[in-house]
């Protein structure tokens, strides 16, 4: 496996790839000022390693406990003794083996358990501060990292794609809807991105994901308050089928992104 190195502004990103049934899906993991930002999965093991021991990290912090992201996480607690700050959501978490669908074991591996840390609001380096910014809606314990002097927003898996067709059943469009609206809030410029690497022009790119989920969690109400199933409601705005769904047997499908939305108008 190749990596591919990224540097922008002392930023170095690593890119890995991995292509399972001719899905090709990219992960990142991001380094700045020995700051480690994300671990990469386990089945990327025998490329990252080399590279973490090679670099000089002092910290560590996961944007979410996902195994794409903490799958490298005990190897750096046990071999470089840090102990990795994750938000306080996601401790538990991270202290068993999860129990992964098979597609998420056949792309990036398991995930070893490790004991992590509370994040602290504001996590600091000796030349860059960041402030943690608590954004659900991906995962529970999500969050953004955001460095105002520079306006990076380091975003775990918040952005991704601003035009998703389909959702993972642990995730929620209402919740996205609200962690957009508070990242937006803030000034920043340049969006780093887990699995789509460091992108300029971030808070177009955000908002355009936000105008996105907007637009359909309106379409979504209306369509339910005319009496039409979730079901319905997903063949009527999201007809297609992408591979991803059926390998995924259906934990990504467009079906979540509409369930997340009724879920939300059935408890008002
Ligand atoms: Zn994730």
């Amino acid at each position: 496996m190749l990596l591919k190195f990224i540097e922008h502004e002392g930023i170095t990103g690593v890119r890995a790839a991995v292509t399972r049934v001719g899905i090709n899906l990219n992960v990142y993991v991001f380094l700045v000022d020995g700051l480690l930002i994300d671990t990469g999965p386990s089945r990327l093991k025998h490329s990252l390693i080399p590279f973490f021991a090679e670099r000089p990290i002092r910290q560590i912090v996961l944007t979410h406990h996902h195994e794409d992201h903490t799958g490298q996480a005990a190897w750096l607690k046990q071999s470089l003794g840090i102990t990795p700050y994750i938000h306080e959501s996601g401790i538990a978490l991270c202290q068993n083996r999860p129990h992964l669908p098979l597609y998420r074991r056949l792309f990036w591996g398991s995930r070893e358990p490790f004991q992590p840390q509370p994040l602290p609001p504001l996590v600091e380096t000796e030349r860059f501060s960041f402030e943690v910014i608590h954004t659900p809606g991906h995962a529970d314990d999500h969050v953004a990292l955001l460095n105002r002097e520079h306006g990076w927003l380091f975003s775990g898996d918040l952005f991704v794609m601003s035009h998703p067709k389909s959702m993972f059943a642990f995730e929620s469009a209402p919740e996205l809807i609200r962690s957009l609206r508070k990242v937006l809030a803030c000034d920043f410029s340049t969006l780093i991105c887990s699995h789509a690497g460091i992108l300029f022009d971030g808070k177009k790119l955000l908002r355009a994901k936000l105008n996105y989920l907007e637009e359909i969690s309106g379409q979504v109400t209306a369509l339910y308050q005319q009496g039409l199933s979730i079901k319905q409601i997903q063949h009527r705005l999201f007809p297609g089928l992408h591979p991803m769904h059926v390998f995924s047997r259906f934990e990504n499908s467009p079906y979540h992104l509409v369930h997340s939305i009724v879920r939300e108008l059935d408890r008002t």
